[in-house]
């Protein structure tokens, strides 16, 4: 079967043909490969291509595709069985391993999506300090829970419209929308009076492309949640493990009250957490009156994966210089080729995660993001595609590099850049 004629079958029993929008290629006017397996940095599709692979799942690949020892971990762990429902050592270990590495996480709480991480830790934050206002940013995804749904509305008013349809306006109404990287936006949100409960923000954004967040900027919103007494909810579900083995935290110092992990955490299954203070963990069931609960939520097979990961990470300790190096030569590679036939492009690294923009200026919220060339990035995205570099099929999604990538294999990727950026601008 080619990917076509598979993509054609599955749109006939499933929406779009994916279980998650972004994978049908909707941006980039492409479609998708359907794939067969993986191996190390590489993705064969059922027509028996090879690719290089820098989407690694969205994130929580790090270590590429069937790593030996989380394999090894996952399938000691099926045969004790899949799933109990019910306490096992493993979810401890795994939690130590979290609050031993950060001091501002006391406690932790496994779930089983970073969607359900982020909207646990807002409903713990708001049930700690008793006030319903959210504030989140534009152009951070925080996963698809109703209340996050929100695009800005129009006029003078911080208040967002929901952004999907299904969302009522009443779920959204606590929901206000400020300007990543813009204190400014933030500090007229408190001051109007609205009774602010958490703040949440990707301290590292990757779901507008990569966006940093400035360090000055974090520092001042610190301040503001503790001026007015708001939780500070730093979303770290891709950047956590992924930025760094501390993830944001080496690039700015700011410490939050609640810290949501996923991706990177799971080792590639389905594992998400919050954790952070103990006195706003504790407010959650059954010690406090915040109910949260999971079926699945820390699965011993799930829980074998991310305890592979972290280990993994914590006896390797140049993995992210060697990852951020690699990073580097990527997007200067690509920065050159981009250059030397004069396409405009903004790039940047944190640790493992890259991003480029095809435009002018820096880009440093969600307004900049959106001025970049968005068929410029589906040119090069096919282009690329045809010489075997899978790249995100969207300007707004960061790239990851895995641990059994080499410099060769960034060389074949810079060098498809090289020709496709020429076959762009001479046809
Ligand atoms: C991926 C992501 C989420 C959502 O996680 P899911 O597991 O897809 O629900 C939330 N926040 C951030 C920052 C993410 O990158």
């Amino acid at each position: 079967m080619t990917n076509k004629e598979a993509f054609k079958q599955a749109k006939e029993f499933i929406p779009g043909g994916v279980n998650s929008p972004v994978r049908a290629f909707g941006s980039v006017g492409g479609e998708p490969l359907i794939i067969d397996h993986g191996e190390g940095a590489y993705i064969y599709d059922i027509e028996g291509r090879k690719y290089l692979d820098f989407i690694q799942s969205w994130g929580p690949l790090i270590f590429g595709h069937c790593d030996k020892d989380i394999e090894d971990a996952v399938i000691n762990s099926v045969k004790n069985g899949l799933s109990f429902g019910a306490p096992t050592l493993n979810e401890t270990v795994l939690a130590k391993m979290v609050c031993d590495k950060f001091e501002n996480i006391e406690k932790i709480r496994f779930v089983s999506s970073g969607t359900e991480a982020t909207m646990s830790a807002i409903r713990v934050a708001r049930g700690y300090t008793n006030k319903d206002g959210l504030i989140k940013f534009e152009g951070c995804y925080h996963g698809h829970s109703d209340a996050l749904l929100i695009k800005a509305g129009s006029g003078a008013t911080t208040y967002g419209n929901a952004s999907s349809g299904g969302v009522p306006q009443d779920t959204v109404k606590n929901t206000h929308l400020a300007i990543y990287n813009d204190i400014s936006s933030v500090e007229k949100i408190f001051n109007s009076g609205a009774q602010i409960g958490a703040v949440i923000i990707e301290p590292i954004a990757g779901n507008m492309g990569l966006v940093p967040a400035q360090k000055e900027f974090l520092a001042a919103l610190r301040e503001l949640c503790d001026k007015f007494g708001a939780v500070l909810i730093l979303d770290e579900v891709m950047s956590g493990f992924r930025a760094s083995e501390f993830g944001s935290l080496p690039f700015h110092g700011v410490k939050a009250d609640l810290v949501t992990f996923g991706k990177v955490i799971g080792g590639g299954l389905n594992v998400a957490a919050f954790g952070g203070k103990a006195q706003i963990m504790n407010c959650l069931s059954p010690d406090g009156a915040v109910y949260q609960a999971g079926t699945l939520s820390g699965n011993p097979v799930a829980m074998s994966a991310g305890i592979a990961a972290l280990s993994k990470i914590n006896s390797n300790k140049n993995l992210y210089a060697k990852l951020e190096n690699l990073a580097r030569k990527l997007t200067d590679g690509f920065k050159d080729a981009a250059k030397s036939v004069g396409i405009d492009i903004q790039t940047d690294v944190r640790g493992s995660m890259f991003g480029y923009f095809f435009t002018s200026k820096p880009v440093r919220n969600y307004e900049d993001a959106l001025k970049s060339d968005t068929k410029m990035f589906a040119k090069f995205h096919a282009a690329m595609l045809k010489r075997g570099v899978y790249l995100a099929p969207s300007q707004f999604e960061t790239g990851f590099i895995c641990e059994p990538m080499n410099e060769s294999d960034i060389e074949f990727a810079v060098n498809a850049a090289k020709e496709a950026f020429n076959e762009i601008k001479n046809g």
